[in-house]
C-alpha cells in the first residue's frame, strides 16, 4: 500500500513514516455512505484528516448561526 500520496494533501506517506502521523482515512466519510473496504479508504495524515473535520465541523456551526440570524430577523420584521 505504501508509499501512497495523503489522500488529502498529496503529500507522500512511506512505509518508514511514524504510524501516528497518519492512518487509513475513508475516501467518501462513513457518515456519508462510504464504507470499510480497502478501495474505499486511502492513506492520509492524521493532521489531515483532523483538519478537514474541523472544516466539516466549522460549516455545521456557520450553517446553524445563519438560521438564527434568519428567524431573528424574521421575528424583528413581525413587529
Ligand atoms: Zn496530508
Amino acid at each position: 500500500m505504501l508509499p501512497h500520496p495523503c489522500q488529502r494533501c498529496g503529500g507522500i506517506i512511506t512505509p518508514d513514516d511514524d504510524e501516528s502521523t497518519w492512518h487509513a482515512g475513508h475516501i467518501i466519510d462513513r457518515a456519508d455512505g462510504g464504507g470499510d473496504t480497502p478501495e474505499d479508504t486511502a492513506p492520509e495524515h492524521t493532521r489531515c484528516n483532523t483538519a478537514a473535520g474541523g472544516r466539516r465541523g466549522a460549516a455545521v456551526v456557520n450553517a446553524r448561526r445563519a438560521a438564527e440570524d434568519a428567524a431573528r430577523e424574521r421575528t424583528t420584521r413581525w413587529w
